[in-house]
C-alpha cells in the first residue's frame, strides 16, 4: 500500500479565493517584534506549511497563502506578533472546509 506524503497531501488543501491577489489574509504578523529580539523564533519550527521562514539576514518571512489554520502558531508565539482574524469569506484567505 501507498502513503500519500505530507507535501503532497498538503497540495490537495484548497483555498477561498484561490488566486485573487488582493485577497486578505486571515493571519498578519508584526515582524518588527519577530526581528527586535525573539528569543526563540519558534514559528520557524512548528508551523506544518512551512509559513515562517527565515531570509539570508535572519529576518523572519511570513506569508499566509499556504497556511492550513492548524492554529499551532497562534499559540506558539508568546511575543504577541501573531494576529488572527478569521476571513470574511467574500475576500478573505482561508481553507475551504469540505466536511465543516
Ligand atoms: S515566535 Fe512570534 S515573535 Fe518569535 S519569530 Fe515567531 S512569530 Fe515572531
Ligand atoms: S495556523 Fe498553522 S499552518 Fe497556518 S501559519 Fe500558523 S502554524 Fe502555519
Amino acid at each position: 500500500m501507498s502513503r500519500t506524503k505530507i507535501s503532497e497531501r498538503l497540495g490537495l488543501v484548497r483555498y477561498r479565493n484561490q488566486g485573487r491577489h488582493d485577497a486578505k489574509p486571515h493571519i498578519t504578523v508584526d515582524t518588527a517584534i519577530c526581528d527586535s529580539g525573539c528569543p526563540h523564533q519558534c514559528t520557524t519550527y512548528v508551523c506544518p506549511a512551512n509559513c515562517y521562514t527565515l531570509n539570508e539576514e535572519g529576518k523572519l518571512r511570513f506569508q499566509f497563502e499556504d497556511c492550513i489554520e492548524c492554529g499551532t502558531c497562534l499559540y506558539a508565539c508568546d511575543q504577541g506578533a501573531v494576529t488572527w482574524n478569521y476571513p470574511d469569506p467574500e475576500t478573505g484567505r482561508g481553507v475551504e472546509w469540505t466536511f465543516g
